[in-house]
């Protein structure tokens, strides 16, 4: 998971935004008196987000007496989602902030949409919110989508306000079957406390990530069988065994938790493997 810069823009603006092109002026009015209620649901967005206390905000589908959920769920579809809608820069300011695009949830996949951390369906007052609205592959998404905490461990790591970059979490391990497959899983570092490590494996297992790495993983080493051939028969388990480590330190630079990371430094510590397990 990859950390991204909170978006800064003021939730009661963007809903503005996307409301300010609406003909029908009762329905206009209607939706304009939400927005003291965006802007507070913002704020306990945000004090509930860093206290793990997600699981605590309600869900509805009326909102102020007589905003139905699928109304303002309509405002972010046709009003910020849709192309050449009026808050549509807004949405393709927060899709662009990860680097080179990759989902900051699997960090492997493009980014193509945005996912709301809180389902706009059971979270209407959230359905626009910046703060809620995540730059997401599409197979992220459609994992998560229905989903919604119940308590603090089922509260998905969310790159606005959670960052676990800097240790290392993401471990792996080979079965030698045919073909090999290399098995991903969570391996936290000991200071980590119970509700992280619950979190951590809760986002983890909900988007099939080991799934997901794992048939990446097979089909990189299909691709290198050669290359290691080569390099074995220079200079034998040890060049092997240099060479996938090197690999594994160049990509851990950049991401230490990469499934290609992970990958080469378990191959390149496992002595059956650097002895031609490949073949
Ligand atoms: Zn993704």
């Amino acid at each position: 998971m990859k950390s991204l810069a909170k978006p800064t823009e003021v939730p009661a603006d963007v809903f503005e935004t996307c409301i300010s092109r609406i003909k029908k002026i009762r329905l206009q009015n209607k939706l304009r008196a939400c927005k003291p209620l965006i802007t507070s649901a913002s704020l306990e967005f945000e004090n509930k987000v860093s206290a793990l206390q997600l699981h605590t905000i309600n869900r509805e589908i009326i909102v102020n007496g007589n905003v139905k959920a699928k109304e303002l769920e309509k405002v972010y579809k046709s009003r910020m989602a849709k192309k050449g809608s009026p808050g549509r820069s807004l949405y393709d300011k927060l899709l662009a902030a990860p680097a080179h695009g990759i989902c900051p949830l699997c960090s492997q996949r493009i980014a193509t949409t945005l996912d709301h951390h809180l389902p706009k369906a059971l979270y209407p007052r959230l359905a626009i919110v910046p703060i809620n609205l995540v730059p997401s592959c599409t197979d992220c998404n459609k994992l998560k989508r229905a989903k919604y905490p119940l308590n603090s461990a089922q509260e998905t790591l969310h790159p606005y306000f959670d960052n676990i970059e800097k240790d290392l979490w993401l471990d792996a391990n080979l079965i030698r079957t045919s073909p090999i497959v290399v098995n991903y899983f969570i391996n936290p570092p000991a200071e980590w406390n119970a509700i992280l490590i619950d979190r951590v494996k809760y986002h983890f297992d909900s988007l099939s990530l080991n799934k997901l790495y794992s048939s990446n993983a097979g089909s990189e080493i299909v691709q290198i069988k050669d290359q290691l051939d080569r390099i074995y028969a220079r200079s034998g388990k040890e060049g092997v065994r240099l060479h996938l480590l090197e690999s594994a330190e160049s990509r851990a630079k950049v991401n230490s938790n990469s499934w290609k990371a992970v990958m080469y430094k378990m191959l390149g510590n496992d002595i059956w493997f650097c002895d031609k397990g490949w073949t």
